[in-house]
This record gives C-alpha cells, structure tokens and sequence, in this order.
C-alpha cells in the first residue's frame, strides 16, 4: 500500500515508527437486553460495581504520581457520587435493563457537562470512562482501554480518559494519535510529561489500518500511514541524530554567543519538586499553587501551606523558585471558593482577582510563602496570575512585600496587561509571560476548544507583537521577562523569545533539554533577525517558514 500522510496538531515532541493498536472501545448497552429480576437487587449490583471501580481508580492512583495521581483519585470521586446512584436507581425503576440503566445515568450527567462547555465539558470524557469500566463490571467482559499486546505500539484513540493516560507511563505505548483534543487536553499535557511523541486533533485516523506501522512526529503533527522502508530509516536515523544533539548541551542555558537565558522547569505538587529538583535546570519557573488545592474540600491552614511550600523550596537550594500566587477559577475551580455561577468564567473572578473576593486566602498563602522562603535557601520569586491592570500590579506588589516577600511580579496574560508592561514594571521586580492564556484572550478564543485551535498558536503574530511589548518593556526597565506557558518549551520558538527580549523559559522537565540544544546553536543576533521576521509574517505558518530559513530546523 502507497505512503498516505494526515496530518493534525503536534503537541508533544519526538518521532516515532511503530505498529498501532486501537485504544479497547466502550462497550455496547441497550434497553433490549434482558432485565434483572429486582431493580433493590439490581440496585446492590450497581453500587458494589461502582466501589470496585472506585477502588480500582484509588488504587491506580496509589501506584502513580503527580498529575497522574490527582486525575485518578478525582475519577474514583466521581465513581462514589451519590448523583449517579440515585439516577440509576430512576432508570431501573422505570424498567431499564441493569448496564443500560448505568450508561443512561451516565450519560445524562455527561450531556449536561457538555452543555455547560469548555472545562466541564471536557470532564465528560472522564465522567464516560468511569461509566464504561462499571458496564464491564456489570456484564462480566473486559475493561475497555490500552491494549497490552507486548511489543511497542502508537495508540489511536478518539480521546483519552485521564484514567487512561494515566497509566500510559506503564504500558507499551511508544506514541499517542487521537483524532479530538487540543493542545491542553489531558493527552496533550501527560504525553508532554512522559515524554511520548503526541499528535492530536488529527483528521482521518479512519484511515488507518489496524496493526499496520504508522510515523507519527509529534513536532510538525505529520503522521504518515505505512511509512516507506526509507522514510523509517531516515526517521530512525534523525532520531537518533537528535538524541545526540541534544545530549551534547548540558548546564545554564545560553545562545551560541554566550547570552544567558535562564531555563527553568515548571512544577505542581511537592511530588513534581522531589522529581525536578535533580534535573539539570536553574530552578522552577512556575509553581502552579493551585495544582496542591485541588480537590482540598476546605482551604488548608497556614500551617499546611508552609509546610508543603517548604519541602518544595528545599529541593532548589540556591535556585530560583517562581511561585504563583493562588490562579483559582475557570479552567481550575476550587471547591472552597465558592464563586457561584458564572456565565463567562473565563472572563470572570479568576486568578488574583480572587483576592478581592477572599483577601485572607491570599493573605495566608503569602505569609507561608514568606515563612517557607526563610526557612530554606531557595531564592524565592512570587507572582500574581491573571494581572490586568498597573493598579493591580501595585496592590500585589504591596501586599506580598508586606507580607514580607523581597522579588515581586506578575503574569502577563491578558493583552492589556501586555500593552502597559511599562506601567506594571515600575511596582514590580519581574514579569512572566502565560502564553496559553495570552494566546486565548488575544484571538478570543477557548483554550479548551479542540476545534480552534489553530488560534491558540503562539506563532500568531498579534501574540509575537504583545510579547515584543513585553521584552521591550523589560529591557528598558532592567528587569527580567520569562516565558512559562507551553510556548517555552517549542525548540523552534525559543529563539524568537529570546530575540524579542525574553530573558528566562520555564516548560515541562522532558521539553528542557531540546530547548537548551536550540538556543545553544544560535547568536542572539540571528535570535533578533528571527524574530523581526516571525513578526513581519502574516500567519503561522510563514513565521515558521520565515524562521526556519534563518536559524534552521532544530
Ligand atoms: C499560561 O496561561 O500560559 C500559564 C502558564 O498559566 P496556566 O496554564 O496555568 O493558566
Ligand atoms: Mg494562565
């Protein structure tokens, strides 16, 4: 069979050349099959089956850790909801038979998060996995999910389930190729931290042949179908060729004329701090706070928090640690933090607009901060998310130092905030620029939404010209700008970032050391000549292609 390419979004690089197996489907139900003989019976069933799988999901849990760990344990929450016993209990009553009671009950919970769009809808897929594994419990067949055939394989999937990506860590999976999700979908960001070559939101998987070898290259989002002898050669052979480029660069990060840029690591839990403080990195660029909240039924106590910011900071002695105030809200919504009902999250009370809300959740997150940083030799830096104003730059910045924290800043997310860096640099330390987020409010766009998400590209040139904005702003005043959004961690990008006056970039611990290699290959001359022309070009794509053409393919 001829060589047939599709092609979709690379979200996590590599290239890979293996067989593909399809990820285990759902398992059928119908109000055709047989009824239990007594729904209170049937009932017992239901609620033995759904312990299982809570118990199982724990357990997995238990096995895993960070991301992993947190997903898992939300699902097994979701298996114990009472809400879907009494649903079931409904549908059994009204006659249903016993698994096709558990998937109406199911569904009916994931069609009214997929009304409500964006996160929630997104929590869908979870809350279907979970219903799936309690039909197989119910019918006595195999659980659906990541074949296990023994040899190295790419799986193909519609989506994944966070349960599922969880365990991809253990399994023969070499390369992941979903035809739905965007770029910061549970895939997206577990293949990045496994380090698994990942296309998503591809076209045409239907094509695809099961069994039959496919090349996936999760940089470019290329995937071609029964790949030609030569073409696997020529992969394997740049693999490799890669692998010994990039082993080849080690230590502070630097352009090939010797202008620093710090590379620094982002991190969530206490777990992500044990993993990441050993790597080769100049400490944590971004400590996302509320990765330790979620989940938490009430706030912890001010003794909690410092104890956990501790043991973070005592992992980096003598390196820098960025932490980020609380960046609660929207995408990421804190069970004690009551907001109500929003009709527009994205655009509402999220980030430290929080703390005009609850001013003692940010108060008390400061005070620990401020004890943990004295009581280790970390140098401590802490941020503010979601900062749109100078006015709310200056009030941050006098609450931390209040609070006694020495190096202040800010994210810069919101296009405003991009457009008066100047302003908000003269109450301020640093800035730190959130590319998934500047990227989402300068096209105006979901960044959960699959579908758009050639709008998310920090390629966009509006998204270049903000960051411009910034750099300038920055080097005016002396102070350092970082990156630590998913823009960081693209090799190709990296020196359009320095060239635009970025000073630090702060990823995901597997996308460092490419990165390092990148900039490690050019001048800061070519990295400013790069990105006057990633600014002078129209679209995307002529910015890659403009870039390309001066510092090369990395
Ligand atoms: C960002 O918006 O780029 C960012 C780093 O913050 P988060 O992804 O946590 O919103
Ligand atoms: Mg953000």
């Amino acid at each position: 069979m001829a060589e047939q390419v599709i092609r979709g979004l690379g979200v996590s690089p590599g290239v890979v050349s293996a067989p593909w197996l399809r990820f285990g489907s759902q398992l059928e139900t119908s109000a055709q099959d047989p009824v239990g003989d007594s729904p209170e019976r049937e009932l017992a069933r239901v609620k033995d089956a759904l312990g299982g799988v809570a118990d199982e999901m724990a357990a997995r849990a238990a096995r895993v850790s960070g991301v992993a760990a947190e997903i898992l344990t939300m699902s097994a929450t979701m298996a114990r909801d009472p809400g879907i016993v009494a649903a079931t209990e409904k549908e059994l009553a009204a006659g249903m038979p016993t698994a096709h009671a558990v998937h109406l009950a199911f569904e009916g919970f994931c069609a009214k998060l997929e009304a409500l769009g964006g996160y929630m809808a997104e929590r869908a897929t979870d809350l279907r996995d979970i219903g799936g594994r309690t039909v197989a419990v119910l019918l006595g067949r195999p659980m659906p999910g990541i074949p296990e055939p023994g040899y190295p394989f790419v799986l193909v999937a519609r989506d994944l389930a966070p349960a599922d990506t969880a365990m991809l860590g253990d399994s023969d999976v070499v390369g992941l190729l979903t035809s739905e999700g965007g770029p910061t979908s549970h895939t997206a960001i577990l293949a990045k931290s496994l380090g698994l070559p990942a296309v998503v939101n591809c076209p045409g998987t239907d094509l695809l042949v099961e069994g039959a070898p496919v090349l996936l290259d999760g940089t470019t989002g290329e995937v071609v179908i029964d790949p030609s002898q030569a073409r696997q050669q020529d992969a394997a052979e740049r693999a490799a060729a890669d692998r010994a480029r990039i082993a080849a660069a080690s230590g502070p990060g630097r352009t090939a004329d010797g202008t620093p840029v710090h590379l620094l690591v982002n991190i969530g839990t206490v777990d992500d701090a044990v993993k990441a403080g050993p790597v080769d990195s100049e400490g944590v660029g971004l400590f996302r706070t509320e990765f330790m909240y979620l989940g938490k039924p009430s706030e912890p106590s001010l003794d909690e928090q410092t104890a956990s910011y501790t043991a973070v900071l005592e992992q980096f002695a003598g390196r820098r640690v960025v932490v980020r105030t609380l960046d609660a809200g929207s995408d990421k919504p804190l069970p004690f933090l009551d907001l109500g009902t929003e009709e527009n999250p994205a655009l509402g009370v999220r980030g430290l607009r929080i703390g005009t809300v609850f001013p003692q959740t940010l108060a008390t997150q400061l005070t620990a901060l401020a004890r943990a940083g004295e009581a280790t030799g970390a140098e401590l830096w802490v941020m503010a998310p979601m900062v749109a104003t100078s006015d709310e730059a200056a009030g941050f910045a006098a609450l931390a130092r209040e609070s006694g924290l020495r190096k202040v800043g800010a994210m810069i997310e919101i296009p405003a905030a991009a457009l008066r860096a100047v302003d908000l640099l003269t109450h301020l330390d640093f800035v730190s620029i959130g590319t998934n987020d500047l990227s989402q409010y300068t096209c105006a766009v979901d960044r959960m939404a699959g579908g758009l998400a050639h709008l998310l590209d920090p390629w966009q040139p509006a998204v270049l010209d903000l960051i411009a904005m910034v750099g300038a702003a920055g080097a005016a005043a002396g102070k350092s700008v970082g990156v630590c959004g998913e823009a960081a961690s693209d090799p190709t990008l990296a020196p359009v970032l320095v060239g635009l006056g970025v000073t630090s970039l702060s990823m995901s611990v597997p996308a460092l050391p490419a990165v390092r290699a990148a900039l490690s290959a050019v001048d800061i001359d070519r990295c400013r000549d790069a990105a006057d022309a990633a600014c002078a070009a129209r679209n995307p794509q002529l910015a890659r292609e403009a870039v390309a053409a001066i510092v090369g393919h990395p």
